[in-house]
């Protein structure tokens, strides 16, 4: 969470990304087009029934797997149900909670500030727009754009997690390691209609096969696109 806080406040649109040439594009193309065919089925893990719950359950998907964040969540949500009643929840309580997450104290803050904001300024509601949800504390644009993907269907950008990082790292898609610099890398790429699917699939790619350590090239289907098994051979 802590890196996407300092990225917060930044101007993405600051530094142009720069214009593909059309071999690049082509080889995007492919690369979009066999991970459609690989994952077919692309949509987030976590469960939620709201954009309130998938808020919270993205805030607690930092440094630790679905999963466990869908074990936690489903007594959670039973528990709480509106931001007024986060906003005013026991610390200690969501603490509790939350504990099997990793950095539950950070996190019980975090969600509590976030849905204060929301309860002072948005009448209660998570805001549908990327301007809004990061005027939430705690809230930078990885988070905005799981929730406005997967919540809303609004595409305002690529979610870049660790292992959307790696992967477009290793695919040669971007050069940078700022996650809000490889973000604009791979709109300037992506076609703007597949940004919510290629998340997705690059994250479940990162989890299956471009694993970060011992990545598994023999069997994965980019391999011919791929520049990284030629550097590491
Ligand atoms: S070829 Fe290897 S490094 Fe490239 S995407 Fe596939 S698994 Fe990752």
């Amino acid at each position: 969470m802590r890196s996407t806080d300092r990225a917060k406040g930044k101007r993405h649109e600051e530094t142009p990304a720069e214009v593909p040439v059309p071999e690049e594009q082509a080889r995007v193309r492919e690369i979009v087009e066999r991970l459609r065919e690989r994952y077919p089925v692309a949509r987030t893990a976590l469960k939620f029934r709201t954009p309130l719950e998938l808020l919270v359950a993205t805030i607690l998907s930092a440094q630790c797997t679905d999963e466990r964040v869908n074990q936690v969540t489903a007594e959670l949500f039973r528990r709480y149900r509106t931001a007024e009643e986060y906003a005013s929840a026991p610390l200690r309580e969501l603490e509790r909670l939350i504990r099997p997450t990793g950095y539950y104290r950070n996190k019980a803050r975090a969600i509590k500030a976030a849905c204060q904001k929301l309860v002072a300024d948005f009448g209660g509601e998570v805001p549908a727009t990327m301007e809004a949800l990061l005027t939430l504390p705690g809230v930078a644009r990885k988070t905005a754009n799981v929730v406005l993907q997967n919540a809303f269907g609004i595409a305002s950008g690529i979610v870049v997690d660790t292992h959307v990082l790696r992967v477009a790292q290793r695919l040669g898609l971007t050069r940078e390691k700022d996650r809000d610099k490889v973000e604009r890398d791979l709109m300037a790429l992506v076609p703007r209609e597949e940004w919510i699917a290629f998340s997705h699939r690059l994250i479940a790619h990162g989890r299956e096969t471009c694993r970060a350590r011992r990545p598994l090239c023999g069997q994965c289907s980019l391999e011919s696109l791929c520049p990284y098994p030629q550097k590491v051979r």
